[in-house]
């Protein structure tokens, strides 16, 4: 039985284990995903070559704060500066990173990046994995934050534009993505920007994909904008951590079922 795990505090709402342990049992593969409420993250990650985990989720806070006790990093996760994803390899720790292919992928399957611009809210790891890969597809990120400095400092970064995220009536872009977490459960009446704006975008997506519908994808509905909500990411980004650390393709469309039945049921 291999081991694999997700680190995080907290990790009580995540869909991870039900989402990997399915695909798992469906691909016949012998292996079990459990989730740790980590209280001390450099004894966490000596943890993994100790008990001979396989591979490991990282989520919030930990996303940049683990980089420094791994062996070795990707390119995309240095660029980024957060990893969500570890690969085991006999004991030699890579970071990885596949929010921004989770991302790509979920966009790409609505509408085509290059040429296009992206009014992104945000500048957390999130909003960083949202800027690469929009820029890796020939996209044009323009940042929106409400802390000045370190929306300054993303856009520097990765030489684009940035605005306060109050101004964002004066932008006007083929698709909006939002990366903060203004929205989520259980502040389901709240939406990072006011719905009259909405106007200005042809497409809207959210990254929080509990709820499904958040107040920003229903005002953006409303405004007439295609929406695409933060579950095909969410699969994504899970599916393709599969394939670094078995080398398969995970069934997608199943984890895609019990994550969407879960939140359907809550
Ligand atoms: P993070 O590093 O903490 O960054 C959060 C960002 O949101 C910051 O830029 C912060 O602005 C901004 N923000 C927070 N509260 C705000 C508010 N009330 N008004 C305006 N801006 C606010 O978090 P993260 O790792 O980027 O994750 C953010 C969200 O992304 C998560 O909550 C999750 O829903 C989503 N996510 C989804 C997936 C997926 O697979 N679907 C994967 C990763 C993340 P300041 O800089 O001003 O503090």
């Amino acid at each position: 039985m291999k081991i694999f795990a997700l680190f995080g505090n907290p990790i009580g709402q995540s869909l991870s284990p039900l989402m990997h342990n399915a695909a798992f049992s469906k691909m016949g593969v012998v292996a079990h995903y459990v989730s740790f409420c980590v209280e001390n993250l450099e004894d966490a990650v000596r943890g993994i070559r100790g008990l001979n985990i396989g591979g490991v989720s990282v989520t919030i806070p930990f996303k940049t704060a683990v980089m420094e006790y791994l062996d070795e990093l990707d390119d995309s996760a240095i660029k980024i500066g957060a990893i969500n994803t570890i690969v085991n390899y006999n004991g030699r720790l890579t970071g990885h990173n596949t929010d921004w292919i989770g991302l790509t992928i979920s966009l790409k399957e609505s509408l085509k990046i290059e040429g296009k611009t992206f009014a992104i809210l945000g500048a957390g790891g999130a909003a960083r994995a949202a800027v690469y890969a929009v820029l890796k597809e020939g996209g044009t990120p323009i940042v929106l934050n409400r802390t000045i400095e370190r929306g300054k400092k993303l856009a520097g970064e990765f030489g684009c534009v940035f605005y306060h995220i109050d101004d964002i009536g004066k932008i006007k872009a083929d698709c909006l993505i939002n990366t903060t977490p203004v929205g989520m459960i259980p502040d389901t009446e709240k939406s990072p920007v006011s719905g009259d704006i909405l106007e200005n975008f042809r497409w809207v997506m959210d990254t929080i994909y509990n709820p499904l519908k958040t107040k920003l994808l229903r005002d953006a509905k409303k405004a007439g904008c295609s929406v695409l909500s933060g579950l095909d990411m969410f699969i994504h980004q899970g599916a393709e951590q599969i394939k670094m650390w078995t080398g398969i393709e995970p069934p997608r469309e199943l984890m895609r079922q019990v994550v969407l039945e879960k939140l359907k049921a809550s």
